[in-house]
């Protein structure tokens, strides 16, 4: 024979599992959806490497120059 409280507990567990699930797949869709990065955005105090001296700068400091079909970043010093 089960204990009467150990019954309860299984059957409240079985009542609950289905909610539980619920909102386990609903916090895991929200995390998925906020770790989405910004399409086209550019993350605050993201640096780049100067592909001519290496000096690192803010993206606003930087000049993108297209070079062989990429995208590469310049100082102000080296894009004159
Ligand atoms: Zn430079």
């Amino acid at each position: 024979m089960v204990h009467p409280m150990l019954g309860d507990i299984i059957t409240n567990v079985f009542a609950w599992l289905p909610m539980f699930s619920f909102v386990v797949v609903l916090a895991i869709l929200y995390v998925a959806k906020h770790r989405e990065p910004v399409p086209g955005g550019v993350p605050l105090g993201k640096t780049y490497a100067c592909a001519q001296c290496g000096r690192r700068g803010n993206h606003e400091h930087m000049v993108p120059v297209t070079h062989e079909g990429a995208v590469v970043w310049y100082c102000s010093h080296c894009s004159h």
